[in-house]
């Protein structure tokens, strides 16, 4: 099976702007950001999506929105706020086929979505 973009950027194959990496995950900037701050996500572990996830994602899981929170609070929107997307199918929005999560901040967002 091919790629998804997001493995070849994990797997440095196309540039990536990285802010965070571990073992389970990875976060870098969206290439066409919808707010001052607009990073993505991703579990190394190709899911593509969360309506795929399994109860045996749950540690994976817990470690993406954990590690979203502190990514956030990293780039200072502790205070102003900021926000956590997943997109899931094409009615939900999601254009690349691999599970990630939006962190979204630096601006007032608005609500709800279109
Ligand atoms: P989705 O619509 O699936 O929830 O989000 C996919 C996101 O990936 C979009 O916000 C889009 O801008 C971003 N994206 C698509 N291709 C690339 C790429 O090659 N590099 C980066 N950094 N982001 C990408």
């Amino acid at each position: 099976m091919s790629k998804t973009i997001f493995e070849k950027i994990i797997a440095r194959e196309i540039p990536g702007d990285f802010l965070y990496e571990d073992d389970l995950c990875a976060c870098f900037r969206d290439i066409n950001p919808g707010a001052p701050v607009h990073l993505l996500l991703v579990p190394k572990r190709l899911i593509p999506r969360i309506a795929e996830a399994q109860d045996g994602d749950q540690e994976l899981l817990g470690h993406l929105l954990l590690t979203a929170r502190r990514v956030a609070l990293e780039q200072g929107l502790g205070e102003t706020g900021f926000r956590l997307v997943i997109n899931n199918g094409s009615d939900g929005g999601e254009t690349v086929p691999h599970l990630h999560i939006h962190i979204l901040g630096g601006r007032e967002l608005d609500w709800p979505p279109g």
